[in-house]
């Protein structure tokens, strides 16, 4: 399938080809015609999939034939959760449309409101906006909406999840009432149901990958470690695994920065970026990060929210997230649009119903390791998958009688199963505990360097993954 077959004009076509995308990816293959018809669409589409493209280009079509905007008003509006992800939505709407006589603008909390208000002034065609700025902008009479054609809501599940529900009603009243209306979502809630009920009409639906399951690209492997000795182990799979690029996961601002702090003092440079980073702060971090200035960018989860960083290939977390999705968000930063990628969680005892949350979600058990000299003082206790073993068959009465008379012998052997697992443990460097991880194993000789990863994006796009699409009707 080629770009060219979709609809596209001539002077998209050649910003696709300038970005060296040579084939479409599933989702834009799926999304592309159905926007450029003018349809509702809502798409399961899981991060690193290419949707950005898949409703950037389509719509800039669109709005290249139509009116000129007016002075202060707006054609198409995207809503974003984090000024992270609009940045880059922003940078993707300026590299797809720089052939095309349209004008865009990016608008997010956190920085002095009069730059923006100034850009709106001679009206844009394409807005993309966090919520809040948004309806600040719109207050001061700064943004006006009566010329608006088209919304996105882009990873609307984290939307709701940061409690922007409120200021999304208020905008979606705004708008004229006839437009196009987009929503992308990696989730579905029944929150996120209820409101594409509300807003989309007769959408066409579009899944690119079964729902809620992680990107097949990515290996994923757990490490069992004490709490106390994360971030030493965190320092130890850098260095002896020559870890060059690595975004690393932590649940609370203190503990980022905390990490951060440790891993300088072995050596390893580190950026940080939560909520309490200034802006600037944060667009510096990320840029030396992307700039392999920094080996190592901390992040927690709402910072993190929408990063894009080519080629990156690793993903560490170092505490697991307390909601499960959030992890198919944090490993969907590596493997990106069919580039391989790894997903390493460092994880202690008392994270083990976190741990069983999270293979629930995905429906598959981590593989396991444990790294010699990190021996876990308390074992992570198996889970759920692991656990299962062939039924023992029934003991005959005598048999049970004899098993009384014996009392020792059976607690014996009841431990006797523990320290089995704990001989494994010792004896070996890295003890693979489920059948998963035997595969994974197995699995490693097909890995590919980051070098031969090079231009991987480019040429072979998504993974080939069954794509389905059909009419949902408004209920
Ligand atoms: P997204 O899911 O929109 O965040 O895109 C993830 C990454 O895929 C971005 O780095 C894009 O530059 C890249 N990408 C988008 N479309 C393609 C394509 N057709 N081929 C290769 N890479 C792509």
């Amino acid at each position: 399938m080629s770009f060219s077959s979709l609809g596209l004009s001539e002077l998209i076509l050649r910003a696709v080809d300038e970005s060296g995308y040579t084939e479409p990816t599933p989702i834009q293959v799926e999304t592309i015609p159905v926007v450029l018809s003018g349809k509702d669409v809502l798409a399961a589409a899981q991060t690193g999939t290419g949707k950005t493209a898949g409703f950037t280009l389509p719509l800039l079509q669109r709005l290249a034939a139509g009116p000129k905007v007016k002075a202060n008003h707006i054609r198409t509006l995207v809503l974003t959760p984090t000024r992270e992800l609009a940045v880059q939505v922003a940078e993707s709407v300026a590299t797809y449309g720089k052939h095309l006589p349209l004008k865009s603008a990016v608008v997010y909390g956190g920085v002095k409101i009069n730059p923006q208000m100034m850009r709106l002034r001679s009206g844009v065609d394409v807005l993309v906006a966090t919520p809040g700025r948004l309806m600040d902008l719109f207050r001061q009479n700064a943004v006006k909406f009566a010329q608006v054609e088209a919304l996105v809501l882009d990873e609307a599940d984290r939307m709701l999840d940061m409690g922007f529900i409120d200021d999304i009603r208020e905008i979606i009243a705004l708008l004229p009432k006839k437009r196009q209306n987009l929503l992308f979502s990696a989730t579905f809630s029944n929150d996120i149901r209820k409101l594409s009920e509300r807003l989309l009409n007769n959408p066409v639906q579009i899944e690119v990958s079964p729902r809620n399951s992680t990107a097949e690209r990515i290996k994923q492997t757990v490490y069992e470690v004490d709490k106390s000795r994360k971030s030493a182990l965190l320092s130890h799979l850098m260095l002896s695994k020559n870890w060059q690029l690595v975004l690393v996961f932590t649940r609370t601002k203190d503990g980022a920065d905390h990490l951060a702090q440790e891993l300088e003092r072995d050596g390893i440079s580190t950026v940080v970026i939560h909520g309490d980073k200034k802006q600037n702060q944060r667009s510096r971090a990320l840029k030396c990060f992307k700039d392999y200035k920094v080996r190592v960018l901390v992040a927690t989860d709402v910072a993190a929210r929408g990063l894009d960083i080519d080629e990156l290939p690793h993903v560490v977390n170092f505490d697991l997230p307390k909601v499960s999705e959030d992890y198919i968000h944090r490993i969907g930063r590596t493997g990106r649009a069919g580039s391989e990628g790894e997903a390493v969680s460092l994880v202690s005892a008392d994270e083990v119903n976190l741990l069983v949350a999270i293979e629930t979600l995905i429906g598959q058990t981590l593989a396991r390791e444990v790294e010699s000299g990190f021996n876990p003082k308390h074992r992570v206790p198996l889970t759920h998958q692991a656990k299962v073993r062939p039924k023992k068959p029934k003991k005959t009465k005598q048999q049970q009688e004899r098993g009384k008379d014996r009392k020792p012998e059976k607690d014996k052997d009841r431990s006797g199963n523990k320290s089995h697992r704990r001989s494994k443990t010792k004896g070996t460097d890295k003890t693979k505990t489920t059948a998963a991880g035997k595969s994974r194993r197995r699995n490693d000789s097909e890995a590919v360097s980051p070098k031969q990863r090079t231009n991987s994006k480019a040429k072979h796009g998504m993974a080939q993954k069954s794509t389905s699409r059909k009419p949902r009707g408004k209920k």
